[in-house]
């Protein structure tokens, strides 16, 4: 193990302390003080010794006050933040400048390969051999490693390095490095739990939603999370997009006019050859329905020197276009993702962020909230949380639902309002995202809505009673309905379009074995709703038997 480079910290008048490199890149709690350093051969000083940490290691207890308060000896300016910090980071152009840690196993490689985006995806971390230079393994990961069936594994160097290595609750470390326990089934579990094959009228293309479509243009990415949704192909080599697949998703599209809206994903677009990208781009800008185009990249995050100035002058080429990014934890949030990030909002790209709801990774109110407030200062819109997909490889990572509903409890009201992301439970089966969260309407009557706020404040907010929603009819008129035929839901209860939603079967079931119609249930027309919907053509009803008795009395 790396434990060779020794830092000492001179207390004032106090013992010296000596503190191996691991314990430095463990830190979690940094504070400018003065330090010594002496290098024991043969190892390069790899770790960028600006800062110390003071919390987590074993002089803990000692006053912090007797360290004396000073800049670093020797290693420039200490910065305002740093990603290890409990305390909330101000990021600040300095530290956008700086750099993450560097292990010792890349302490020779020079600095711009470092940089290079290609050297990064040819030096991704996967064997057993490599890992363990890096990381003080347990038996379990070792496990997970060998395993033979495993989802694919792969990290970037650059990702890598932020893994700690003797912590196996390290949130980055959860989320890359297999476990044996990845293995084990969990009822309920699927290969496709979205049901995305089942709605892909081509190879790649999943059209859920009205007026938008998923196009999937890779099975690879630059790292491997080991949730995935998407394992089923992602990984796969063999399973991935080729241009044959693209011509048949962009025909799709084109003879679609409803769709409006083309999100791709993949696995990663972003790790797609540039020219590609752009290729794939043009071809979607030049579908005149095509309103926006969306990417959905970990790459900002697995490796960010990806975002590159060919990248965004390239991608600037094709607004409007938005970006969502995939962050977990605030310790993935570094100098490196917080400039390439300002690269991208420069280039006019906005910013979002999906996160995972992980079990022992970010399932905390307070780690949401740090994470929340820490993507908003890089510009980086929290978008969803989402519940853990009930897919295989993920059983040990997922929460209950109402862990999501009270870290929204926890948000809402208690940071920026465009800080809290939706919480979302992808449906099982295709049902696709659905929204859910707190409830805060605790009662109603006509003219009257009881309410409460996030500090439990119980209030009413009263009704107007003269409200006559066909006012804006007139202006109404002026918009375009939605174009697209079906999937009008509960909106279309809500508009009087419709009475109800029946779920599969309902009338066979209801018809309770009845083969013909009988003198009470032939005639249509007593369940045809006046007003709602559009007028039905029904078959003309049988005239009514009249009894003898009937017509004397009638
Ligand atoms: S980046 Fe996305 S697609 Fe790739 S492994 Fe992670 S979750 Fe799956």
């Amino acid at each position: 193990m790396a434990s060779a480079i020794y830092v000492t910290l001179v207390p004032l008048g106090e013992n010296t302390i000596d503190l191996s490199a691991r314990q430095l890149e463990r830190a979690k709690n940094w504070e400018q003080v003065s330090i010594t350093l002496s290098v024991d051969a043969p190892f390069h000083l790899v770790y960028t010794v600006q800062y110390i940490q003071i919390a987590a290691l074993p002089f803990r207890r000692s006053p912090i006050g007797k360290l004396r308060s000073a800049a670093v000896t020797g290693a420039g300016a200490a910065p305002e933040s740093t990603s290890r910090s409990h305390t909330m980071r101000r990021f600040s152009q300095e530290w956008k400048a700086s750099t993450s840690p560097r292990p010792a196993i890349w302490a020779d490689v020079p600095d711009e390969q470092l940089n290079d985006w290609k050297w990064q995806l040819s030096h991704r971390l996967n064997s057993l051999d490599e890992l363990q230079q890096l990381i003080n393994l347990t038996p379990e990961e070792i496990t997970g490693i060998s395993a033979e069936d495993k989802f694919r594994l792969d990290i970037t160097p650059y990702f890598a390095s932020l893994i700690d290595p003797d912590d196996p609750l390290c949130p980055i470390r959860q989320q890359m490095i297999p476990k044996g326990r990845e293995l084990a089934a969990f009822t309920s579990m699927m290969e496709d739990s979205l049901a995305e094959d089942a709605h892909s009228p081509v190879p790649g293309l999943v059209h859920r939603y009205p007026d938008r479509v998923l196009m999937l243009v890779t099975t690879q990415c630059a790292s491997y999370c080991r949730y995935c949704t998407r394992s089923r192909i992602v990984g796969d080599a063999t399973a991935t997009f080729g241009p044959k697949d693209f011509d048949a998703q962009i025909d799709y599209i084109k003879r679609t006019p409803q769709v409006r809206d083309v999100l791709l994903s993949g696995g990663d677009p972003l790790t797609l050859s540039p020219r590609l990208l752009d290729r794939l781009l043009t071809r979607l800008r030049q579908i005149p329905h095509v309103e926006i185009v969306r990417i959905g990249s970990r790459v900002p995050v697995f490796m960010p020197q990806r975002i590159d100035k060919q990248f965004t002058d390239m991608i600037q080429k094709h607004h409007p276009l938005w970006l969502n990014i995939h962050v977990n934890h605030h310790r993935e949030i570094t100098p490196e993702l917080a400039a390439a990030c300002e690269r991208m909002s420069n280039a006019g790209i906005p910013l979002g962020n999906q996160s995972v709801l992980l079990a022992g990774v970010n399932d905390s109110v307070h780690i949401q909230r740090r994470l929340v407030q820490e993507l908003v200062q890089m510009r980086v819109r929290p978008y969803y949380l989402y519940q853990c997909d009930l897919v295989e490889g993920a059983g040990h990572f997922r929460t209950t639902v109402n862990k999501g509903i009270e870290i929204i409890e926890g948000l809402r009201g208690h940071t920026s309002g465009f800080a809290v992301p939706q919480f979302i439970i992808d449906a099982p089966g295709g049902g696709g995202k659905v929204p859910v969260g707190p409830n805060y309407v605790l009662a109603q009557s006509p003219g009257h809505v009881v309410i409460r706020n996030f500090e439990g404040y119980i209030t009413t907010y009263a009704e107007p009673l003269d409200y006559d929603p066909a006012a804006i009819r007139h202006l109404e008129q002026e918009i375009q309905r939605r174009p697209e035929p079906g999937q009008g839901g509960i909106s279309e209860l809500l508009e009087g379009h419709q009475l109800s939603i029946k779920p599969d079967g309902f009338d066979d079931t209801h018809l309770r074995g009845r083969e013909e119609e009988h003198r009470l249930s032939s005639d249509m027309h007593k369940w045809q709703p006046y007003g709602v919907g559009d007028e039905v053509a029904l078959p003309e009803a049988k005239p009514k038997q009249k009894s003898p008795v009937n017509s004397e009395k009638g």
